[in-house]
């Protein structure tokens, strides 16, 4: 089986999460789901950033220590993945010593491979809080970040650590050119080559005497910087430096937001070539959640709380949405109306009524058996078309055309109960088609369950259940999709999946 190393970025303990965590977390989850229904051995990783001046001060105003601060804030965002029902298989925090081990052996590594890549010197620049880094000319607007147009950039000057970036660029070009490091979408490929084109500055790696973080290793004066310390999660969650980190290392995909690119596609490989380590093989960018037109982030403020989102149409339709509507590769909206329309349309009356109709004639007219009926229908046609564009789309992270390939066989299977009117078959008493109807029926609600799965991990094992096959759709083998083994089910009609609220 081949290992699959899959993480997200690691979130600032400084706020609850909201829309746009959430689609980066059920974005990752369900590739995830889908690699280890293609039989990969996933190592799912996700996790908290607690280091940055930020969880200080959010922890100051909440009259806490920073520690006390850091441990209710994971627990509230495991909390929400959780409900989410995000299958993340380690969750590390930057304040375990684990990772603090990992940070302080990076450093000495990049030490002993390329001594005079770390080196002593004074930096003065525009310094972004939200972000907390110095900004580049090319990072600032009108004056403000980039990604914080309502903070102040503060100039600042220190001595510090540095880290020899600017040797990197070569390489690094060659690596992406190469695919040895793929930046996907193309759109933020073409963003880094054109930043590393222009060329590179040198970072500062340290802050002069911070209370919350690492000590600079050889020099307690310095605390190591909260990006360089937080990078290193990825690698510090393997177990390096122990040996037999190779087992999972390097990573097969970091799934981050489009605005950290140039730390994962440039700093990050950057530190870890340094190092003498193997660099991540890919990494995906995903757009921002919007609510009318704004990005959803804390400093925006908020129109809309994740617990929300989550109450009003459950967990899975949630996840449906943002994958499906939202989209996991460019920026997309997110209004109440639409998701009303989603789950009205895809869910209530598609899947879930698809589900309930299929469920019911089985009842009515086999006592709840799922006949066997070989006859090649254009049903099972649909389904072998529908299961082979959804792997396509999978492969390549095109997570909302798999759900398009998902439920278009919802569609077509709704439209084929219309057209093979199973009740008239009844009626006539033409028991054979009725069969083979029937038969087809319950082999698209298998392949739906396994489909949906990734992406409604809770109501794809409800059909699966309701079907009677055994254990859940997760365990289902990838192959039975092209003749699931439905025959001789004991079925039963399930209570309504996606019940429609009196205001929809
Ligand atoms: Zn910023």
């Amino acid at each position: 089986m081949p290992k699959f190393y899959l993480t997200t970025a690691i979130d600032y303990s400084n706020g609850d999460p909201h829309l746009g965590h959430a689609l980066e977390k059920v974005g990752a989850d369900c590739i995830a789901r889908y690699r280890r229904l293609r039989g990969d051995q996933v190592h799912f990783l996700m996790g908290m950033d607690e280091h940055s001046q930020a969880v200080v001060q959010a922890a100051e105003q909440n009259g806490q220590s920073p520690q006390a601060w850091v441990d209710l804030m994971a627990d509230r965002f495991a909390e929400y993945w959780r409900r989410l029902e995000v299958s993340h298989d380690d969750w590390i925090r930057t304040t375990e010593p684990r990772h603090r081990a990992a940070v302080t052996e990076l450093l000495a590594r990049i030490g002993r491979h390329n001594p005079d890549d770390l080196y002593v010197g004074d930096y003065e620049g525009l310094y972004c809080t939200g972000c907390e880094e110095f900004k580049q000319p090319a990072q600032i607007v009108d004056g403000h970040c980039i990604e914080h147009p309502t903070l102040e950039l503060v100039r600042t000057r220190e001595r510090n650590h540095f880290f020899r970036l600017s040797r990197y660029r070569d390489t690094l070009l060659d690596k992406i050119q190469a695919g040895d490091l793929r930046v996907e979408p193309a759109i933020r490929r073409n963003e880094i080559v054109r930043l590393l084109e222009d060329g590179l500055q040198d970072i500062s790696v340290s802050r002069h005497r911070l209370s919350w973080g690492i000590p600079f290793p050889g020099d307690p004066d310095q605390t190591v910087y909260v990006w360089f310390d937080a990078l290193i999660n990825y690698l510090s969650a393997t177990g390096f430096p122990s040996p037999g980190y190779e087992r999972l290392w390097p990573a097969d995909l970091h799934v981050v937001g489009k605005g950290i690119t140039r730390f994962h596609c440039v700093i990050w490989p950057a530190m870890l070539l340094a190092a003498g380590e193997a660099i991540p093989r890919q990494v995906w960018a995903h757009g921002y959640v919007q609510w009318e037109g704004t990005k959803m982030s804390k400093t925006a403020g908020t129109a809309v709380t994740l617990g929300e989102a989550i109450e009003r149409h459950g967990p899975d339709a949630l996840r449906y949405f943002l994958l499906r509507e939202v989209g996991f590769e460019a920026d997309g909206n997110f209004s109440w109306d639409r998701f009303d329309e989603r789950y009205t349309a895809d869910l209530a009356d598609g899947l879930g009524n698809l589900v309930s109709r299929s469920l019911a004639m089985i009842a009515k007219y086999r006592e709840g058996v799922v006949p066997g009926g070989r006859d090649e229908t254009t049903l099972d046609r649909a389904g072998l078309e529908a299961t082979e564009a959804y792997g396509k789309a999978m492969d390549s992270l095109d997570l909302r055309g798999g759900a398009e390939a998902a439920w278009g066989l919802v569609a077509t299977a709704n439209l084929y109960i219309q057209q093979v009117a199973p009740w008239k078959l009844a009626k006539e008493g033409r028991e054979a088609e009725l069969d083979t109807a029937l038969a087809a029926l319950g082999r698209a609600l298998h392949r739906l369950a396994v489909l949906s799965g990734p992406f409604i991990p809770g109501k794809a094992t409800d059909i699966w259940t309701a079907l009677g096959a055994p254990g859940q759709p997760s365990d289902a083998v990838w192959d039975t999709l092209a003749t699931p083994p439905t025959e001789g089910l004991a079925s039963r009609r399930p209570e309504a999946l996606f019940p429609k609220p009196a205001s929809v």
